[in-house]
């Protein structure tokens, strides 16, 4: 594992292992999604991610699919355009899931925390 992985390691364990409906064990994804690459960007937001409560099937956390917050995230992934069910609109919900790094952000964001800090 490169040095890069190994940091990334505890926040795909939370996000990729954790939240993540598309998550195959031993199979590496570079770039990681939009959320695991926003979180690796924001070390004092990934540092709260052991406060997530619990997940309950694959939602995102009682936010809506169409938050602005969630819709920028995805806007800076690079599978939104050729690689992510959940925001092709041809894709119909019951047929995908919302990624474990996007999950996890709305989690973040549920518990009040700013995208940004
Ligand atoms: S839900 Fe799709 S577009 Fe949004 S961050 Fe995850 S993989 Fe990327």
């Amino acid at each position: 594992m490169s040095p890069a992985e190994t940091k990334l390691e505890p926040l795909r364990q939370v996000t990729c292992l954790g939240l993540c409906r598309y998550y195959k064990p031993g199979k590496r994804e570079e770039p990681g999604c939009g959320g695991v690459e926003w979180l690796d960007a924001r070390p004092a937001l990934a540092g709260r991610l052991g406060e997530l409560p619990p997940a309950e099937g694959d939602g995102l956390f009682g936010l809506a699919e169409d938050d602005p917050r969630l819709v920028a995230v995805c806007g800076s992934c690079e599978f939104r355009v050729d690689g992510c069910d959940f925001r092709d609109p041809q894709v119909s919900r019951s047929e995908c899931s919302p990624c474990g790094g996007l999950r996890a952000l709305a989690g973040l964001l549920a518990l009040g925390l700013d995208l940004e800090a």
